[in-house]
């Protein structure tokens, strides 16, 4: 899956343009959304993120996806689920210290982040601690109930 994971680095930019426009489709099918209920909705959707996210990004499902700061570098398949910048054990030929067959996945987010620079190097943006209550939940939907201000949204015990 690595290889997916790097080509989808390399390919940031169009792909996080893609996802802006399958954001923009949801927020517009949200009322419908709404009426059929999250939580109904929420394993369908886990799976589409599996064939979809999954796939293109090797996403781990954490159900608070930070893709968009990490240049599509899901920070989840570092071995230390390091969520703000690499730990000090990074190989001088970037790979990682745990696992030295492939990249390290804060180095993969630098590069990401480079190609989305007219975003504003969103890779500063310091990150909360992960919720583990959301892992395997859907990152879509939880981020489309952010968006359009669903208060239950905000705790993590509707989901
Ligand atoms: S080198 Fe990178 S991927 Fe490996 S454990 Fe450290 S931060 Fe995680």
């Amino acid at each position: 899956m690595s290889r997916t994971r790097y080509w989808s680095v390399r390919n940031a930019r169009w792909l996080k343009t893609l996802y802006a426009s399958v954001e923009w489709l949801l927020i517009k099918a949200n009322p419908l959304l709404q009426k059929i209920g999250y939580e109904r909705l929420d394993r369908p959707f886990v799976r589409i993120e599996k064939m979809t996210k999954g796939v293109l990004l090797d996403s781990q499902s954490c159900g608070q996806c930070i893709v968009s700061f990490t240049g599509l570098s899901c920070p989840m398949n570092c071995p230390k689920a390091m969520r703000n910048g690499p730990c000090g054990g990074v190989r001088d030929d970037g790979t990682c210290e745990v696992k030295p067959d492939m990249k390290c996945v804060w180095v993969l987010a630098w590069e990401g982040n480079k190609r989305l620079s007219n975003d504003g190097y969103p890779i500063q943006v310091v990150q909360p601690p992960m919720d583990h209550r959301l892992i395997g939940h859907s990152a879509w939907l939880r981020e489309l109930r952010l968006k359009t201000r669903d208060p239950a949204a905000a705790s993590s015990d509707e989901i």
